[in-house]
């Protein structure tokens, strides 16, 4: 069954013709039956049902709540949060139990929001399929042969299975938006900085964004508008550019939109590349604007991204060292061997090699020649894109150059599966706001039309993206 618009479920709880228990057993129910898509590693159903009964009671007493009141939702697992453990589906993780929650999560319980699970997603997010998990791979829910996109494939496909009406992921250079092209749902990247990362396993400081997933832009609206803004226990969080972010100025005409050059070149599946351009002449015909924009650095973006995003890794890592945390080697005969068995044993493949690519570039006689260059590049990028939005209000383009690939596809080469983020990993490395929207469907698979706006104009670019889910 799909979930009503949350807006309407928040309506009837609040006139008490739905309880918040009722919806979290409906969630539940729907998480145990489509468990096959292993989209979940942990259910936090006792906390979840303690939390809907005192909201129940709440409404019996006449006491206002929130604006998210009884709506269900996961918070892919590497959101501190009470009622599980929290792994980031890493082995090295097994066993953590929160000492506090993400700040994110906080203030979606204070809404009335509460949450059902955690969702699976490549290990700390190192990858775009779920394959890297320690754990379980989450299938994709329109062919489950294939992945479901990542790192926050378990919230993309929770979402697109009617577990529950939102899911929060991570986006360091594309894990919720490229799951969203893959799930077919609405995958959304904020502007750096705009909610708080508080609580959440750090992957690559510099480009982590906490992700949103849902079914509509509307329903995404409601949730950001309840997480975005400055939080004392995340330094680099910024104010909120709009006191609301749910009155959306939703109208393409007079719009200035510039498709990206860089990402219809070669490469682009022909399926892919049809409904996209469907979409554009939509818009055209709509009112907007359409201009072809280039972003000439576009092709250095993913050679600057697994550069400075590994360095980044390597650095943030290094906390595991199995004194810390739960997990700690049982056969160590001193406090370095412990150090280096844990760190062995705890971690998986991918998070190794980015340690290892993150620390070789970082290093004396290295630096120079890899980070610095790296950094350089990334500034270029940063002038290119505030170039091209004096030309345009946004920028449009794929999400991803495939639709969802098989399982197993892309595993035995690392260098193809990095290849997949080219069309995410610019945006995070520049910081700007980015949605995807579904765009119809190749083969019989989801594509997601990706839309970017300049820092700070959430709004806007949630408002461009309402239009956009209803002209498509
Ligand atoms: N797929 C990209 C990577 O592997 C993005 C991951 C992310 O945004 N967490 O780094």
């Amino acid at each position: 069954m799909v979930w009503p618009a949350i807006a309407d479920i928040v309506a009837k709880v609040r006139a008490g013709e739905l309880t918040a228990s009722e919806l979290v057993e409906r969630a539940l129910a729907a998480i145990a039956e489509k468990s096959d898509y292993q989209a979940v590693i942990a259910i936090t159903s006792e906390r979840a049902r303690a939390r809907a009964a005192a909201i129940d009671a709440a409404i019996k007493n006449g006491e206002t709540v929130g604006p998210l009141a009884g709506v269900p939702f996961i918070a892919k697992d590497n959101f501190l949060a009470f009622g599980a453990e929290t792994t980031a589906a890493s082995n090295i993780l097994k066993g953590f139990n929160a000492p506090y929650q993400a700040t994110a999560i906080n203030r979606l319980e204070e809404a009335g929001a509460i949450c059902v699970a955690k969702a699976n997603l490549d290990a700390f997010g190192h990858g775009g399929s779920t394959e890297n998990s320690d754990f379980m791979i989450t299938k994709n829910p329109h062919d489950i042969t294939r992945v479901p996109g990542g790192s926050s494939g378990g919230s993309a496909a929770a979402v697109a299975l009617d577990m529950v009406p939102f899911a929060l992921g991570t986006d360091t250079g594309g894990s919720s938006r490229q799951p969203a092209s893959f799930s077919g749902v609405v995958g959304f990247k904020p502007t750096y900085g705009l909610i708080s990362r508080s609580g959440v396993v750090a992957m690559a400081s510099s480009t982590d964004t906490i992700g949103t997933l849902t079914r509509t832009v509307d329903d995404l609206a409601v949730v950001v508008d309840v997480m975005a803004g400055k939080d004392p226990l995340d330094g680099t969080t910024i104010d909120r550019d709009v006191i609301s972010y749910t009155d959306l100025p939703a109208d393409v005409t007079g719009k200035k939109i510039g498709v990206i050059k860089e990402f219809m070149a070669e490469g682009v599946e022909p399926g892919v590349r049809a409904q996209i351009e469907k979409a554009v002449e939509t818009l055209k015909a709509a009112g907007a604007d359409v201009v072809e924009v280039s972003i000439p650095s576009i092709p250095l973006a993913l050679a600057v991204y697994y550069i400075v995003v590994p360095a980044e890794i390597s650095s943030n890592l290094s906390r595991y060292d199995g004194q810390r945390y739960a997990y700690s080697t049982p056969d160590a005969e001193n406090l370095e061997e412990s150090y280096t068995k844990t760190r062995a044993s705890g971690f998986g493949a991918e998070a190794k090699r980015r340690i290892m690519v993150g620390t070789y570039v970082l290093s004396s006689g290295y630096y120079d020649a890899y980070y610095r260059k790296a950094q350089t590049v990334r500034t270029k990028l940063i002038n290119e894109f505030a170039e091209a939005f004096q030309q345009v209000d946004f920028l449009v383009g794929p999400t991803a150059p495939t639709t969802a690939f098989k399982i197993g596809q892309n595993t035995d080469d690392p260098l193809h599966m990095y290849l997949a983020d080219i069309m995410t990993v610019a945006q995070s490395l520049v910081g700007i706001p980015a949605i995807v929207v579904p765009a119809g469907m190749s083969d019989g698979l989801p594509v997601g039309l990706q839309i970017m706006a300049p820092a700070r104009q959430d709004r806007q670019l949630l408002g461009i993206a309402k239009a956009t889910e209803k002209l498509l």
